[in-house]
């Protein structure tokens, strides 16, 4: 058994931050909360800051740092505004493992400070793989820091990968729900509403994920999220529609064995598979039978009427700032769409147009990714006419 880790838990208020002190409070030896960080909402942080006893608490929005503070005066819970706080409670020598939960681009330097000050780290914010996989993974080999993923595709994939040999490896097989939309034609998603977007069908996740689900840009981020992770070339990952979302993934073999990891569309599977590696969690979560699946479904993408997932390709295949300006614009995009500020297919127009004029670094620094970031969020708003 692994000894007590102090946890630094990004993005708490959310669906995986929620999720995970779940997992927290039902492993009272295993774990205690260090640090909880959210964005906004403060009088929710401030509860989790109470129940957890949490050390310090970290509120991305600037503006809601008096509310906050005033609300915790007298518990002995510090509390901290801005990024540079939040980079801060991710490499502070009192904690050991990071829980990465933040949404966007707001998440690469908190993982990358957390690997510089050699945190175990939980990644559910796969935009740090996307934006930024080949310096985030290699950092994190030179400083011996293991990066346990959380999204279920990727945990799936590590776990049929347990004890193989990587020379064994032909294929990663990335199944994908295809979203709420997925039985819509191409011509009936101009006029999809926020509304339509947002009811996924299995998972219940933060908006932002529910509508990249839906464009299929999630599957795209998750192609590159796993060649990142996985050291593996971009032909080698197939994806493949699956609609149940009973089977997360599956590893292909050179001698035509084929391993998938099965079960319920449970956030707190991979939670605590990465939080307790190499152990498993022994609570009680739904059971599973495969007999409630007596037909399990498969079928190839249809890529006319989902672009942005070879977008995603052609991107890893770019290489440099590429999949940072995919990321930048699709936020940007995805944000509008929201809001109604732009049609469902404005997100993937706003990507072609930004990944068509941005300037393109191949050997990026992080200074790059900021500049790219910065100017692809720009060029999405050029493109859907927003100030
Ligand atoms: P969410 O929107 O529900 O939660 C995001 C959290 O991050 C919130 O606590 C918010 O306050 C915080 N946050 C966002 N921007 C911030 C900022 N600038 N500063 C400080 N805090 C900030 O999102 P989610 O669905 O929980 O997803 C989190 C990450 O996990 C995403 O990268 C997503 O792609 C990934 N993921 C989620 C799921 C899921 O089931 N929800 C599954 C796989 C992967
Ligand atoms: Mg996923």
């Amino acid at each position: 058994m692994k000894q007590h880790e102090r946890v630094t838990l990004l993005g708490s208020t959310g669906s995986i931050g929620v999720q995970t002190l779940d997992i927290v409070r039902h492993h009272p030896d295993r774990f205690s909360v260090y640090a909880l960080v959210a964005h906004s909402r403060w009088e929710e942080l401030a509860r989790q800051a109470v129940e957890f006893n949490a050390r310090r608490v970290v509120i991305g929005d600037e503006r809601y740092y008096d509310n906050l503070k005033t609300r915790l005066a007298g518990s002995g819970i510090e509390v901290l505004a801005g990024s540079e706080a939040i980079c801060e409670v991710a490499s502070d020598e009192a904690c050991d493992l990071v829980v990465n939960a933040l949404v966007g681009y707001a998440g690469l330097h908190p993982t990358l400070a957390a690997i510089h000050s050699r945190k175990r780290i939980a990644l559910a914010n796969k935009e740090t793989l996307v934006v930024g996989g080949d310096i985030v993974m290699s950092e994190a080999r030179r400083m011996g820091v293991d990066i346990l993923p959380i999204d279920s595709e990727h945990s799936a994939i590590m776990q049929c990968l347990e004890g193989e040999k990587r020379q064994s490896i032909k294929n990663l097989i990335v199944t994908c729900s295809g979203g709420a939309l997925r039985d819509m034609t191409k011509e009936e998603l101009q006029s999809v509403t926020p509304e339509m977007a947002l009811r996924h069908p299995q998972w219940s996740m933060g908006a932002k994920i529910t509508i990249d689900s839906a464009t299929l840009v999630n599957k795209g981020f998750e192609v590159i999220e796993a060649r990142w992770l996985f050291d593996i070339e971009p032909e080698r990952i197939k994806v493949i529609i699956h609609p149940q979302s009973i089977v997360h993934s599956m590893v292909e073999f050179t001698d035509g064995s084929v391993k998938a990891q099965l079960g319920n569309a449970d956030m707190r599977t991979p939670i605590s598979y990465a939080m307790l590696y190499p152990e498993r969690s022994a609570i009680a979560m739904e059971e599973f039978s495969i007999l409630d699946y007596p037909t399990l479904t498969f079928k190839a993408v249809d890529h006319d009427k989902y672009p942005a997932l070879g977008i995603a390709y052609d991107c890893l295949h770019r290489g440099g700032t590429a999949p940072c300006t995919m990321n930048g614009s699709n936020e940007v995009a995805v944000a509008a769409f929201l809001g109604h500020k732009c049609a469902f297919t404005d997100i993937v127009g706003a990507i072609e147009y930004a990944l068509k004029r941005a300037e393109f670094t191949a050997v990026p620094s992080m200074e790059d990714y900021d500049r790219a970031n910065i100017e692809a969020r720009a060029l999405a708003k050029e493109y859907l006419k927003l100030k």
